[in-house]
């Protein structure tokens, strides 16, 4: 089965593409391939945002390793 078709929608798709779902009401045609739980947990993650703090939490690391090599931290 290639092509699923939504009646409640009067909408036609292809599971394969939409994780074996509508992509309106979310109806899921029998049969239809469906994603993997780990692949619809790293779908919901927000990568970017992730990303960015990682990026952030770099350059801090990296300003306190700059700030120590020229002496701007307080010594103890
Ligand atoms: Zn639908």
């Amino acid at each position: 089965m290639r092509v699923a078709y939504c009646e409640q929608d009067k909408w036609q798709f292809d599971p394969r593409y939409t994780q074996g779902q509508c992509p309106i009401c979310g109806w899921a045609p029998a049969g239809a391939p469906s994603a993997p739980r780990w692949l619809a947990l790293a779908n919901r993650v927000d990568w970017e945002l992730l990303a960015l703090f990682l990026f952030a939490d770099a350059l801090i690391v990296l300003g306190l390793v700059v700030a120590h090599g020229a002496g701007l931290l307080p010594v103890r």
